[in-house]
């Protein structure tokens, strides 16, 4: 880790009274988790902390003990402003461009831009849980126990459940320190990992009906009207993608799901040895070798086929055997 940065961070951390935490739209785990955790941690510490997310906290996180803090609304003054799990200005939704001056920007994203005054990106890091689960205490916070829940969230659901590519020892040994913290592994897996609701799995029926391959590519597509008829209340793919890229001869896989605003989010997936985050970034959006993301405006039709056809190339050009 970068040392020197770590203890910059630590002194602004104590040095601040009143901290602005702020995570990505569309959170999942990780950026919850690590919002969250931070958080808690910063308030139990005696930080006055305001979390804010401008999209609002997703119902399935509702039951995280702390998530209930989030705003959509900054409310007064702050003295730092720390951004998590969060590549861009723009995923910061309105907030990005509110604050002009962001002071901390924690991330393991390969496509962060380093928008921050201090920017600590560790793209080893399976989760930006996993950094500040590696720092709080440095940093001079405690893990309680619901600290200890949150940042266990973001390594448990960015690493599925510790089955990534990147995982390493040391995260089996944080994972089992936070544990130790009276993090409620088996708890956390079955709530956000394994069960689905009724309507998730209802509507995955409707993307694996027309589930498409050509070579090593897999992809489907999932519509308004797969989601209305499914009552599934989210605009996500309900981690469909993980159902795809399970798929052996899967190298890469590509979920497009239609959105209400008429936009159509993309997830891509790849194996080990591919990079798919160089292709969200061509259509506006960023991550990891292994998983990126854009959102997209225009026609299902013609971005489906502009799309799979820019992945198609890149599978190509790359895939080392098929
Ligand atoms: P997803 O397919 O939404 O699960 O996202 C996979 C990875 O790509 C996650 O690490 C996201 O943070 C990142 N990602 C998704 N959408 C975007 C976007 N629009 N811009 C930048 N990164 C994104
Ligand atoms: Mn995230
Ligand atoms: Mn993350």
């Amino acid at each position: 880790m970068s040392g020197h940065l770590v203890e910059r961070i630590g002194e602004a951390l104590q040095s601040a009274h009143r901290i602005l935490l702020a995570t990505h739209l569309r959170p999942d785990g990780d950026a919850i988790g690590s919002l969250v955790g931070l958080g808690l941690a910063l308030l139990e510490g005696g930080k006055s902390v305001q979390m804010v997310l401008d999209d609002g906290l997703p119902a399935q996180f509702q039951h995280l003990r702390g998530a209930e803090q989030i705003r959509r609304n900054i409310e007064g003054r702050f003295d730092l402003a720390v951004a998590l799990d969060c590549s861009d200005r723009s995923r910061l939704g309105r907030f990005g461009q509110e604050i002009e001056e962001w002071d901390l920007n924690i991330d393991h994203h390969v496509t962060n831009s380093s928008y921050a005054r201090i920017n600590l990106i560790e793209v080893e890091a399976v989760a930006t849980a996993e950094i500040v689960a590696t720092n709080l205490e440095r940093w001079g916070f405690q893990i309680s126990k619901s600290v200890a829940d949150a940042l266990l969230l973001g390594i448990l659901t960015d690493t599925i459940g510790f089955r990534t590519h990147n995982m390493r020892p040391d995260v089996l040994r944080l994972a089992a320190k936070l544990m130790d913290a009276g993090g409620d592994l088996p708890n956390l897996y079955a709530r956000y990992l394994y069960q689905k609701p009724f309507e998730a799995v209802k509507m995955w029926g409707s993307g694996l009906s027309r589930l498409r391959r050509k070579n090593g590519l897999v992809w489907t597509v999932l519509t308004n009207q797969d989601r209305s008829s499914a009552g599934y209340p989210g605009k996500d793919d309900a981690d469909m993608i993980n159902l795809l890229s399970a798929i052996e001869d899967a190298q890469i896989s590509v979920v497009f799901v239609e959105q209400p605003n008429g936009k159509v989010k993309v997830s891509w997936r790849a194996v080990p040895g591919l990079d798919v985050s160089q292709i969200a970034v061509h259509f506006g959006g960023g991550g990891h070798p292994a998983a990126a993301g854009a959102e997209l405006s225009g026609d299902l039709q013609e971005l489906y086929e502009a799309v799979l056809e820019k992945t198609y190339l890149h599978l190509e050009a790359n895939q080392k055997d098929s």
